[in-house]
C-alpha cells in the first residue's frame, strides 16, 4: 500500500511544471522531471558530473540571490534556510539561453540534513512588474519620458536653482499642422512620425537634458545650466534639424518652439504659462522659435 502511494506521489511531483530538488550539503539527491528538462539532461548524474554546486549557476540580476551572498563557511541551502529575510529570487540561464527568474521555497526534511527546494518560475511576473515601472515614467508610443516624471524632475530643478542658483531653460515644442498628417496619411504614419521625430531630437540633446512628451504632438525639453540666449540658439538648431530632415517613408514636418528661462520667483506653473505664451507667439508664423523672458 505504502509503495503505491509513493509511486503516485512520485508521479505527482514529476507532473509539477516547477523544478523541485532534494539537496544535502551541495549534493543533489533527487530531482523531478521539470528540473531535468530545464537543464536538458536525462539523469541527475549527468547534471552532477558537470556541476558540483547548483548555486554556481545563479547569475546576478537585479539583486537576485547568488553564491556571493553566502559566507564561505556555509552551504547556500543552510544559509537561505536560517535567513528567511534574505531575498530568495534566483536567476538561471536555461538550455535555450534564456534567463529565468525563480522564487525559491525551501523546506527542511525533519531529522535529516536534506532540504526540499521548489523553484517557482516568476519570470513573467518580474517582466510585467518591470514593464509597469518603466511605463510609469515613459511614454508608451515614443518611449521618452512622460509628463508625470517631467513634472517631478522640473520641481527638483527649481529646488536646485534656489540652492545653487544654476540657470536653466524650458522649450515647449508643437508640431505644425499635425492634424493634416493624420488626415492625409492616416494615424499609423502619424504615430511613426512622432517616433522618428523624438529619435531625431534625442540625438541632438545632451545626456542631462530632460526630454518628455507633454501630450499629443507636444513635447517639452528642460535644458539644465542653460541661459535663455543659449536655449534660444538650441531651439533654432532643433527647429532647423526637423525642417531639413528627410525620410522617404514619412511626410515632412515643421515644429514651432516657445522658449523661456526659469527665474528666481518662478513656480512650475508660472514658468509653464510663460513658455506656453512663447509657443503661442511662435505659432503665428509656425516653423518658428520665440523666447519670452
Ligand atoms: P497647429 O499647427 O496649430 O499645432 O496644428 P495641429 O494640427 O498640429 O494642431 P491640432 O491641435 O489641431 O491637432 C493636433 C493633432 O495631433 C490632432 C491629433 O489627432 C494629433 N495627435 C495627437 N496625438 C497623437 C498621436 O499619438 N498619434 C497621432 N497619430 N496623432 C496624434
Ligand atoms: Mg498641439
Ligand atoms: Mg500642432
Amino acid at each position: 500500500m505504502k509503495h503505491i502511494i509513493e509511486n503516485k506521489l512520485f508521479a505527482v511531483i514529476n507532473a509539477i511544471p516547477n523544478p523541485i530538488i532534494v539537496i544535502s550539503c551541495d549534493k543533489l539527491q533527487s530531482v523531478n522531471s521539470a528540473f531535468l528538462e530545464f537543464f536538458d539532461v536525462q539523469f541527475i548524474e549527468e547534471f552532477n558530473n558537470v556541476h558540483d554546486c547548483l548555486a554556481k549557476l545563479f547569475v546576478e540580476n537585479n539583486n537576485s540571490f547568488t553564491l556571493s551572498n553566502v559566507p564561505k563557511s556555509q552551504y547556500w541551502t543552510d544559509y537561505l534556510f536560517i535567513h528567511p529575510e534574505v531575498n530568495r529570487i534566483v536567476s538561471i540561464i536555461n538550455s535555450d539561453n534564456q534567463m529565468i527568474d525563480f522564487e525559491l521555497t525551501i523546506k527542511k526534511i525533519e531529522n535529516e540534513s536534506e532540504y526540499i527546494i521548489v523553484f517557482n518560475d516568476i519570470t513573467q511576473f518580474i517582466s510585467e512588474k518591470n514593464e509597469y515601472k518603466y511605463f510609469a515614467y515613459h511614454d508608451h508610443l515614443t518611449k521618452i519620458y512622460n509628463r508625470q516624471i517631467f513634472d517631478e524632475l522640473f520641481l527638483k530643478e527649481i529646488e536646485n536653482k534656489k540652492r545653487y542658483n544654476d540657470p536653466f531653460s524650458i522649450l515647449l515644442l508643437d508640431i505644425d499642422y499635425f492634424k493634416k498628417v493624420n488626415d492625409n496619411y492616416g494615424h499609423y504614419i502619424g504615430d511613426l512620425t512622432l517616433i522618428v521625430l523624438t529619435k531625431l531630437i534625442n540625438k541632438d540633446l545632451r545626456i542631462n537634458d530632460i526630454f518628455a512628451r507633454w501630450g499629443g504632438e507636444e513635447f517639452i525639453i528642460l535644458l539644465p545650466r542653460t541661459e535663455i540666449d543659449i536655449a534660444y540658439t538650441k531651439a533654432q538648431e532643433i527647429r532647423a534639424l526637423v525642417e531639413s530632415h528627410v525620410d522617404k517613408e514619412l511626410p515632412s514636418i515643421t515644429i514651432s518652439i516657445g522658449v523661456t528661462e526659469v527665474n528666481d520667483f518662478d513656480t512650475t506653473k508660472t514658468c509653464l504659462e510663460r513658455v506656453d505664451k512663447a509657443l503661442y507667439l511662435a505659432k503665428v508664423k509656425r516653423n518658428d522659435v520665440v523666447k519670452v523672458i
